[in-house]
Formats: structure tokens, C-alpha cells, sequence
């Protein structure tokens, strides 16, 4: 861990969309973003939630999020994973898309900070007392280390867990190649009722 850095977040708008994708792709391959999402939380879309962090006016990443359902949010089917997240598969979550640092910026607090803000900001929509976060592999010790000190909890592992939701349309994977992906996963969720 390098020292923290002076940072100033806020909200993800319209001129930060194209530096949120370039950092996406850079980070994990092109074709794995979400420029719909990003779109939405620009437009300040109810129930989209977007942050951004800066160094000195230098944009150094992102975090993104939305409102949904838990079983149409699910990478995996709801069923394997009822009984961990004691949750009806309509109940309305919070689902933490995706938060990305630049390279030159990483390990100085940005993600933690972002996350910190984009669960905050999450638990703002009316109904919402969990939010749901899946973990690719790639970047488990990272993302679970920063989840973990947010008090996320990881309810679910599998060593193929995207190859569910990677059958049909999907560019071969950056980090293994296949398609459908055969990298491992976990599933975290962050329950305010605790
Ligand atoms: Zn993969």
C-alpha cells in the first residue's frame, strides 16, 4: 500500500463517460463494458448512481452502479444461491457494477474511497437494504480486499462462475481466453440490516 492521495470525487456526468470507457477497456479488454450504464448515471437516471474521483483535476477512475431485482442482476441463476443471500429472488438491490483505477493511481485509497461513496449513495434509493457485487477472478485480490473493508460479504464461490452468463455473444475472455469464460468468481453482498 503506497501512501493515500488528496483526492476530489463526484458525480459521474456526461464529459467523464468517455474517460470511464477508455479506463474500462484498458482495464478489462474491450467489449466487456457497459456504455448503457455509464450513459444512464450521466443522464442522472433514477436509480443510477455514478462517482468519479480526481488528482489535481486528473480523472483517476470511476465506480458505477443501479437499482434492480436480485434474480435479473445475477450473473448465475438465483437458485444456487437462494438460501446464501436469504433474499426473495424480486427483492429490489442495489447492484455495484463496476469501480476502476487507473494503473498509475492504484493501491493510494481511490477504490476504497469510490466504493465507499457508491454504497452510501446506493442505500439513498428508497427500499434498498443490499447490494450486490460479483467478483471476477482477475481482479479478486483487489476488489475482495476492498469489498471486505466495506463489510461485504462473500456468499458464493465458483471456480467457473461466469461461464452462465458468457454462452452466446461474448468476445473470448481477456484473462483466459474462452468463451464461455472459464475464470472463477464470487458473489459479496453488503446487507445495511446487519
Ligand atoms: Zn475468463
Amino acid at each position: 500500500m503506497g501512501n493515500s492521495l488528496q483526492i476530489a470525487t463526484h458525480k459521474l456526468g456526461p464529459r467523464d463517460i468517455t474517460d470511464c470507457l477508455d479506463l474500462w477497456v484498458d482495464r478489462m479488454a474491450d467489449g466487456y463494458q457497459d456504455p448503457f450504464l455509464l450513459r444512464n448515471c450521466a443522464a442522472y437516471t433514477p436509480g443510477y448512481c455514478g462517482r468519479i474521483a480526481e488528482h489535481t483535476g486528473t480523472f483517476t477512475g470511476f465506480a458505477a452502479g443501479h437499482i434492480g431485482t436480485l434474480a435479473s442482476e445475477l450473473s448465475i441463476p438465483y437458485n444456487w444461491v437462494a438460501d446464501q443471500v436469504n433474499l426473495d429472488s424480486t427483492a429490489t438491490i442495489a447492484y455495484a457494477d463496476i469501480a476502476c483505477v487507473k494503473p498509475v493511481f492504484e493501491h493510494r485509497g481511490i477504490g476504497t474511497e469510490l466504493l465507499r461513496e457508491l454504497t452510501t449513495q446506493l442505500y439513498k434509493h428508497d427500499g434498498v437494504d443490499v447490494i450486490v457485487a460479483e467478483v471476477w477472478e482477475h481482479t479478486a485480490p483487489t476488489a475482495a480486499r476492498i469489498l471486505e473493508a466495506h463489510d461485504y460479504e462473500q456468499q458464493y464461490y465458483s471456480d467457473t462462475y461466469w461461464e452462465y452468463a458468457t454462452q452466446v455473444g461474448h468476445e473470448p475472455c481477456p484473462a483466459c481466453g474462452s468463451t464461455p469464460c472459464d475464470c472463477a468468481g464470487s458473489l459479496y453482498t453488503h446487507d445495511r440490516r446487519h
